[in-house]
């Protein structure tokens, strides 16, 4: 078992488990510096039966198919399907794709209209299940899901 640590939405509904590896990599990929591209790549986990639980085990991170700049990327690189598969299977069902992260260069990320119309297209590719988003600034990180037709801050946590 990974070391985890655990977060507990605004109104206290719900909680999240995430991987330190994953945090890490968070860490390391933020955009403290002016030549650091924007850093993405998908979430990949599970939830209990209502959705009040999350575990976020895993996440991809760039790789060199894939396209970005400063402010804007383009997941490209097929690996990232590939990684989810692979735990899909290893998991024997229990961890899959989950939803997306991509770090933002401000301290407290605010969602931008792409990235919104973005995870309303993930969510409708996948509505057997409730997704995470998350975007890392510099300072904190932000989880968000969507509750009906808007997406909502789930916790805003210190990096
Ligand atoms: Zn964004």
């Amino acid at each position: 078992m990974s070391a985890t640590t655990e977060y507990v939405s605004d109104d206290g509904e719900i909680t999240l488990l995430v991987t330190n590896t994953v945090i890490d990599d968070w860490q390391f990929l933020k955009q403290d510096k002016k030549e650091k591209a924007e850093a993405f790549g998908v979430l990949i986990g599970g939830q209990n039966h209502d959705a009040s639980q999350f575990w976020i085990k895993a996440c991809t991170t760039p790789l060199a198919k894939d396209k970005s700049t400063r402010t804007s990327f383009y997941l490209k690189d097929t690996r990232h399907q590939k990684f989810v598969d692979k735990h899909f299977k290893e998991s024997n069902g229990t961890s899959g794709y989950l939803g997306t992260w991509h770090s933002h260069p401000e301290p407290i990320p605010i969602p931008s209209h792409i990235d919104l119309k973005d995870w309303h297209s993930c969510c409708a590719r996948n509505p057997d299940r409730k997704l995470i988003f998350v975007i890392v600034g510099i300072s904190h990180f932000c989880m968000y899901h969507r509750t009906g037709k808007y997406f909502e801050r789930i916790c805003k946590e210190s990096l």
